[in-house]
């Protein structure tokens, strides 16, 4: 019987590195054309230079064209709605070799993006692996909250190796736990986000029916309140901008 193929990630001999200067500039603009760019741009949106970034940091997996000011269109099954990109932010996917207390926790080099919006309401349209979520629901919780509530059943999934069914109980619904693990935000830009640069948190995501949770348990005094958001999966295609 032939074994199964797995796919190495890198060593953490060799921990992948994201290189961001101390003090990000702002108010850059288009060499071509004078237009507002961010540190992070590489083709203006208004004349279309090509631009070397201020910030050479990788492109986000999904979602790369996606900046801030930009419209984008999501379309949902009950209609279309329309917002504005307020804020944007990279964030970093962390792992771990093995299991551990004592095992560090390094970038894998996989860079995702999550967008503060506006519209006829506030929305954070995140992309984590091949997920895309709009997240309406914002709900600031404590350590105390997360301890009693997910922790447990976030640990079992874990110790399953993210392979068993775990269910458990929250505000009278029933949720199955799709994905656990740790994050890093690289860098941010523009306004309305909820985490600031360099801001590090385990997370937890959550299923029920049509429902999608993600519990954000940052380190604490690192800049970001832990967070509950609730919202629906939409599919890649269906962002449009
Ligand atoms: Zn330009």
């Amino acid at each position: 019987m032939a074994k199964p193929v797995t796919v190495q990630p890198r060593t953490a001999e060799n921990p992948f590195q994201f290189k961001i200067p101390e003090n990000i500039p702002t108010d850059l603009k288009c060499p071509s054309c004078g237009a507002n760019i961010g540190p992070t741009t590489r083709k203006c949106e208004y004349c279309g230079s090509i631009l070397q970034p201020v910030i050479d940091l990788p492109e986000p997996v999904h979602l790369a064209r996606l900046q801030v000011g930009s419209g984008v269109r999501i379309r949902l099954p009950n209609g279309e709605r329309d917002f504005r990109v307020q804020g944007r932010a990279l964030i970093g996917e962390l792992w771990q070799a093995s299991r551990g207390p004592n095992v560090p926790w390094t970038f894998t080099g996989n860079l995702f993006a999550g967008f503060a919006l506006s519209g006829v309401a506030q929305a954070y349209l995140l992309n984590w692996q091949n997920r895309f979520y709009l997240f309406e629901a914002r709900q600031s919780i404590d350590d105390q909250h997360i301890q009693r509530y997910f922790l447990p059943y976030a640990r079992a999934f874990g110790q399953g190796n993210q392979m068993n069914r775990v269910e458990f109980d929250y505000e009278g619904r029933r949720w199955q736990i799709v994905d656990i693990g740790r994050s890093q935000v690289i860098f941010t830009e523009g306004e309305g986000l909820h985490v600031q640069r360099g801001a590090e948190a385990r997370f937890i995501y959550a299923q029920s029916r049509e429902t999608h949770l993600l519990v954000e348990d940052f380190r604490s005094g690192g800049g970001a309140q832990d967070t509950l958001w609730k919202g629906i999966q939409v599919q890649e295609q269906n962002i449009l901008y």
